[in-house]
């Protein structure tokens, strides 16, 4: 009788859970010299302590709807109630408080309301909100006493880790917007700089040396500057991924990781998105823990879990407030067409609106400006082939009301915080749905009414279907040919004569297209 002999099966390796891999990676000698995160900067104020259901919901629902939760149904986290002013998050600081006071402003927006509470008590979160519902500020003003909580662990005399935030931002538009509201602060003298692809690289790269607290930047030239060594990202412990979905749209994605992998691995994340993609949820599922859910929208959680896109979430906010017409116009009508409705709007408001024009391309939007000033029609326009001063110069005439007309690529369907438009014209309709909300959310915005028209025409016909549920859902008059058309596209696909058209901004090639075209 042979003896077999059993080998003893081996143990496989428990998995690293992100705790003890977060332990690993602070061993570093990058990170070894650094005190540990100071994250808890809130004590929930005795008159939210105590809120009964019924007072929660209405914290929960003033000036609109928040969904707030875990991001991971199984994490065990104490989600803090949202706060209903200003002093409840910061009333112990008296210079954010008279800053906000400066500005003017009621109270928290929901978004701020649920974001605050939440970051200053030192736990990752994701604000899923449209641009103009005040994110910025969500994540700025916790970042500020972040700031001050970090340096408070050194002495006067010790090295501080610094940059401590870091706020990476899909354009250089919304970087500059964000430096902008840096700068209005301009609290306890904490430098920012402002670090983005088209601008003088020499000039940022100046502008690193010194001290710096908080670094915002696109994640193109942020990875250039920190490979070449200008900049070292080791000691941020705050970190803002600002309008997410649009930073992937944009094929960031790779650079982004890069970002992340260099920064500390114990750091805080915020992350703010006006979707929901795929994308996004992987990003967060890697890189946030145990993150807290803000989602400001009416749609109930049941939804929003089942990932039904939070498109349409997005149009119960701004649909609401715009008013939307649309013609189905030919090609070679619609520079009459423009120009009728212009002459219109000069008419019956004078000075008092101001426009964005959507055109699909640079080359078109080119031609329409020309056209204009042909007849005699001051406009600015703005997209990816004219040089950063031009675009921020285009930028600044509209917002100080100099020039009215925009007309622009998707370049400035998200982001861009002119809060005074009063239309958006698709002089051509956009590649998809989710393009079109954001185009038309420009308008309509800080508690402003406004109207956004749009020309379509029978090749716009993939568009119809989704089109018109967003219209039912927000509660605008549909047309009757928008109608017709769909039913026809429906039948021919179902016939096999017509189909989904190829979408040249799929996955693989949605960054080339971006960079080509807008
Ligand atoms: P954002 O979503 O950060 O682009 O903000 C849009 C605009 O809302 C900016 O012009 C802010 O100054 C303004 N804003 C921010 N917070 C508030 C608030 N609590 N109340 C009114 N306006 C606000």
């Amino acid at each position: 009788m042979q003896l077999k002999l059993i080998e003893k099966p081996v143990e496989p390796e428990p998995l690293k859970t992100i705790e003890s891999s977060i332990a690993e990676r602070l061993e570093d000698d990058n990170f070894k010299w650094m005190r540990p995160i100071e994250r808890n900067l809130y004590k929930v104020p005795n008159e939210q302590k105590f809120l009964s259901e019924d007072q929660l919901k209405d914290a929960y629902s003033q000036g609109g709807v928040m969904n707030v939760y875990p991001f991971r149904e199984d994490s065990k986290v104490d989600i803090p109630p949202p706060v209903s002013s200003f002093e409840q998050a910061f009333g112990s600081n008296q210079a954010i408080m008279n800053e906000i006071k400066k500005n003017g402003f009621d109270k928290p927006s929901p978004i701020q309301a649920q974001m605050w509470p939440i970051l200053l008590s030192g736990q990752d979160c994701i604000g899923v909100s449209q641009t103009g519902s005040g994110k910025t500020l969500a994540f700025l003003l916790p970042a500020f006493l972040h700031i001050d909580a970090q340096y408070k662990q050194y002495d006067a005399n010790e090295k501080k880790p610094s940059p401590s935030v870091l706020v990476l931002s899909p354009t250089r538009e919304l970087a500059q917007q964000i430096e902008g509201e840096v700068q209005k602060y301009s609290y306890n003298g904490y430098k920012s700089v402002c670090l983005y692809g088209g601008g003088s690289r020499k000039e940022q790269v100046d502008s690193c040396k010194g001290g710096i607290e908080i670094v915002i930047a696109t994640p193109g030239r942020l990875t250039d500057l920190s490979n070449d060594g200008v900049i070292s990202l080791a000691s941020v412990t705050y970190v803002v991924l600002d309008e997410a979905d649009r930073m992937l749209d944009m094929g960031f994605e790779a650079a982004i990781r890069r970002i992340l992998f260099e920064i500390r691995p114990d750091r805080l994340v915020a992350l703010t998105s006006a979707t929901w993609p795929e994308g996004v949820r992987k990003l967060t599922d890697r890189y946030t823990k145990q993150a807290i859910m803000a989602v400001n929208g009416s749609l109930d959680l049941t939804v929003i879990k089942s990932q039904m896109t939070l498109l349409q979430l997005i149009c119960f906010q701004s649909c609401k407030t715009v008013t939307q017409f649309f013609e189905f116009v030919p090609h070679e009508n619609r520079f009459d067409r423009v120009c009728e409705i212009v002459n219109f709007l000069n008419t019956a408001h004078g000075k008092n609106y101001k426009m964005i024009i959507f055109v699909k391309s640079k080359v078109m939007a080119d031609h329409l400006s020309s056209d204009f000033c042909m007849k005699g029609i001051n406009s600015q326009g703005l997209h990816g082939g004219r040089s950063q001063t031009d675009r921020e110069l285009s930028l600044k005439m509209l917002r100080s009301g100099e020039v009215q007309i925009l007309v622009a690529t998707d370049l400035a369907s998200r982001g861009i915080d002119v809060p005074d438009i009063t239309h958006v014209l698709n002089y051509d309709f956009p590649m998809d749905i989710e393009e079109y909300v954001h185009r038309v959310g420009r308008t309509g915005r800080a508690g402003r009414n406004g109207e956004a028209m749009s020309f379509m025409w029978w090749n716009d016909r993939s568009n119809f279907e989704g089109l018109i549920s967003i219209l039912e859902k927000s509660g605008q008059e549909v047309p009757e040919q928008l109608r017709r058309d769909a039913a026809r596209y429906r039948q021919k696909c179902q016939d096999g004569r017509d189909g989904p058209r190829p979408n040249f901004r799929n996955k693989s090639n949605k960054e080339s297209s971006f960079q080509s075209s807008y």
